[in-house]
């Protein structure tokens, strides 16, 4: 790059990690514009990083060991069995991850952002426009702004996306059909005994119709510090519910919130050991929150002077273990591509070629994982180690944790 000014729509994960590839890659003045004021820490719970994906990234400078995390190593599979507490274990699978606290690594990024980055919060775009003069964002206060390059690191409802596609093709992301209920707890609070949920594990709870994934993050920015237990429980909602669910503009109501965590507690009360109905039946009503899973990808990340990164390119469902890594990953590709291409285009055309393919690849793989661990589920129970492999290799479980940079 040659000092050209950039626009970032959106101050995420995505945001944050391309306003520092830019700066890196030789923008003169990169502007930040966040529509939420302040922290966005509350957002999601926990994720986490598979260990080559992170030795990846901190050798590509974007995340360092001071940044808090968790180590993981195993991932255990329990069924509900008769009156046994802990359940009985059909599997365990291997989990070399590092856990994070969605807000404690945003906050992290945010802090090593380079002072000549112009972050301002409490700005929403409301349209973009391009030309072969620039690229225009128009501000939702009514004032408008040229920049020569436009990221999109907006999320799921993208406005940079809306401005890439052909007028009257929606943008909107498509209905999964199923949900996430997710919650965090201290663990200073977590039921006995503690042999049933040893500190490595990401133990997953099975059930007809879905699973529950829990696992220790660091505490939240701001908290008490201590070590917390995130927990991810998917299933389908019965029609009436889901159908309410299916706009993915719309957060649910009070009464329908209230309604899909009956309908959460009934199924804990059917289907799970004693004590992982504890650990969610003593998870603070403030500390839960709803995600309907919604999905989406761009039939392309870069044309003109626009380019998209993180969700706003290509939403991966949970399940793959990769929404944080893949807005990460993207970012530093299109910083190499920025700093080792003679041209913006040919630069955008390099970004655009690498990382394309891998969103629709993780797009598909959300799919697909959803179908196999929701939407239509094994008979768990009837499971061993020998038969959990064979499901799990033919249901692309390896996929899960992202691909390597640079495939
Ligand atoms: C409830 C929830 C839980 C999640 N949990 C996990 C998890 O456990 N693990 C995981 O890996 N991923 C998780 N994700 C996904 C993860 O947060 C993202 O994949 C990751 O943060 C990268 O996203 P991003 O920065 O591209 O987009 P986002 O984090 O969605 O950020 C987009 C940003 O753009 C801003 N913005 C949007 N529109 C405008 C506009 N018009 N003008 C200005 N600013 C705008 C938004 O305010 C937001 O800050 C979760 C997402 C949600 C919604």
């Amino acid at each position: 790059m040659h000092g050209e000014r950039v626009a970032v729509v959106g101050g995420s994960i995505a945001g944050c990690a391309a306003a520092r590839a830019l700066r890196r890659a030789g923008a003169g003045e990169v502007v930040v514009l966040e529509r939420a004021s302040g922290r966005l820490q509350d957002r999601g719970v926990g994720l986490a990083i598979q260990n080559e994906r992170y030795a990846e990234l901190e050798a590509a400078g974007y995340l360092d060991a001071r940044m808090p995390w968790v180590p993981l190593a195993r991932r255990p599979w329990v069924v509900r069995d008769g009156a046994r507490r802990e359940g009985r274990e059909i599997a365990s699978m291997p989990f070399p991850f590092r856990s994070y606290s969605w807000g404690s690594l945003w906050q992290e990024l945010r802090r090593r952002l380079p002072d000549e980055v112009d972050y301002r919060d409490g700005v929403s775009v409301r349209a973009v426009t391009d030309g072969l003069d620039g690229a225009v964002v128009h501000l939702a206060d009514g004032a408008e702004e040229r920049f020569d390059l436009v990221v999109g690191a907006d999320g799921h409802r993208s406005a940079v996306r809306a401005a890439m596609l052909p007028p009257g093709s929606s943008a909107a992301p498509a209905w999964g059909g199923y949900l996430a209920w997710r919650g965090t707890l201290a663990a200073g609070q977590l039921p006995c005994p503690s042999r049933a949920f040893p500190e490595d594990a990401a133990t997953t709870v099975a059930f007809p119709g879905g699973h529950m994934i829990s696992y220790r993050i660091p505490g939240a920015p701001g908290g008490d510090g201590g070590v917390q237990v995130n927990w991810v429980f998917y299933a389908t909602p019965p029609p009436p519910l889901a159908e309410e669910l299916a706009d993915p503009d719309a957060s649910p109501s009070a009464e329908l919130t209230s309604a899909l965590t009956d309908y959460q507690l009934d199924l804990v009360e059917r289907h799970f050991p004693g004590y992982w109905r504890d650990v969610v039946h003593g998870t603070p009503k403030e500390a839960r929150l709803l995600q309907p899973i919604h999905d989406a990808a761009a039939p392309r990340f870069a044309h003109g002077r626009l380019v998209l990164l993180g969700d706003a390119a290509a939403i991966a469902r949970p399940h793959t273990g990769s929404g944080a890594l893949k807005a990460l990953q993207d970012a530093t590709v299109l910083g190499r591509a920025l700093r080792e291409q003679d041209s913006l285009p040919a630069a955008l055309a390099a970004y655009d070629a690498e990382r394309a393919p891998v969103g629709r690849a993780i797009l598909a793989l959300g799919r697909s994982l959803g179908r196999a661990h929701v939407q239509h589920t094994p008979d768990w129970a009837s499971m061993d180690q020998r038969s959990f492999e064979a499901w799990w290799q033919e249901n692309q479980g390896a996929g899960v944790g992202g691909r390597p940079l640079g495939s």
